[in-house]
């Protein structure tokens, strides 16, 4: 069920509704829109009867909700969220299509460093890394933990990047979420209920990525999973799913980004590194994403892909990164969107975002 405010409803007549929501044992979820407050309920097992609220003071509407997820949903905010990150100018879900870039894994403080300053100067605000790396084989490099996470807080730093990297289990997240700026969930996860639920309780944006054969309901009732433990700051991401086509290691799937635009209101983002799998494809790909209206890329870039510790094969080169960032600013363009500028010398932006992030930071409007 779904309590929608008068335009003009006060402050206190929301609180009303909210404690009234909490006196039958159930959690209220304001969310504020530019026209009106929605108030959403969860925690009920049972349909509520509306009646219990339509004469509140303040009540415009009770709206039955007929889908299964209500807080992704566009029929609690009609407006898009945008997600902001106090102390600096980036956003997801806004006019700028968010770029994050970096390697597939933190590997050394070199390589995270150079690829960082690369990345920046192209005008990336977000870096990408893995200390932790949910990989297919054991034998595999698992990533370099707390090390990893203390190179990203030094690339955070160096180049007021802010650091996006991957919680594997809800270890991992105590202590991803004391130094990401967002916590990445990744496709082998995103129906790990239990870190779905320990991720809704932390104050940080999470990038939730779509499940390798997850349908769009699948991948929104995630998202909700989230929400529903307060925290509305969720970048949905596609990342391709498992279809027979071998050309790719994936098929990235373009169309879930309007299908998810029309049902919900959360910033949708793309992967066209997993997507691919392949260097080759990386590029038209993120064309293609950036032009069917995605608000942000999420691209693999190393400095030396063939020593690459995982996904060399679809990290593209410094250069490579450089030359699609001038094409998607064009593209962006043709759509009213914008791509950030280079930065000449990142080093000198250092917003240090952490703190803005401590003092709670990114709330989704
Ligand atoms: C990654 O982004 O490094 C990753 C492991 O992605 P996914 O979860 O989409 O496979
Ligand atoms: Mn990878």
């Amino acid at each position: 069920m779904l309590i929608v405010m008068k335009a003009h409803a006060s402050e206190e007549q929301v609180r009303g509704v909210c404690q009234k929501i909490e006196s039958l044992g159930l959690r209220p979820h304001s969310i504020p829109g530019s026209q009106r407050t929605a108030i959403g309920i969860t925690g009920n097992e049972m349909e509520l009867d509306p009646g219990i609220f339509d004469e509140m003071p303040g009540v415009q509407e009770v709206i039955r909700v007929s889908k299964p997820y209500k807080l992704v949903s566009r029929d609690l905010k009609e407006e898009n969220t945008v997600i902001r990150f106090p102390g600096t100018d980036a956003t997801f879900g806004g006019n700028e299509v968010a770029v994050i870039a970096g390697p597939c894994a933190i590997e050394s403080r070199e390589q995270a460093l150079a690829t960082a300053e690369r990345v920046a100067k192209a005008g990336a605000k977000f870096f990408r890394g893995g200390a932790y790396k949910p990989r297919t084989s054991p034998y595999s490099f698992q990533g370099l933990a707390e090390d990893g996470l203390k190179i990203l807080a030094e690339v955070r730093d160096r180049y007021g990047l802010l650091i996006v990297t991957e919680a594997i289990d809800n270890e991992s997240l105590d202590l991803v979420e004391k130094c990401a700026d967002v916590i990445q969930i990744g496709a082998r996860n995103m129906q790990n209920f239990s870190l779905l639920k320990r991720a809704g309780k932390a104050r940080t944006p999470v990038l939730l990525k779509r499940g390798m054969s997850a349908t769009v309901e699948e991948f929104l009732m995630a998202a909700e999973y989230i929400m529903s433990e307060g925290n509305y700051n969720v970048v949905l991401c596609e990342r391709g799913v498992r279809t027979f086509a071998d050309h790719t290691r994936n098929t990235l799937d373009l169309s879930v980004v309007p299908a998810v635009q029309r049902l919900s209101h959360l910033p949708i983002i793309v992967d066209p590194s997993h997507g691919t799998g392949k260097r080759n494809k990386v590029t038209p790909l993120s064309r293609a994403a950036v032009a069917v209206g995605a608000d942000g890329l999420i691209i693999e870039v190393h400095p030396d892909p063939d020593r690459a510790l995982s996904d060399g094969k679809q990290s593209l080169y410094p250069e490579q990164f450089d030359e699609l960032m001038v094409e998607i600013r064009q593209i962006a363009g043709v759509l009213g969107r914008t791509v950030a500028n280079p930065v000449a010398n990142p080093g000198a932006r250092r917003t240090s975002p952490v703190a803005a992030t401590a003092a709670g930071s990114a709330a989704a409007r």
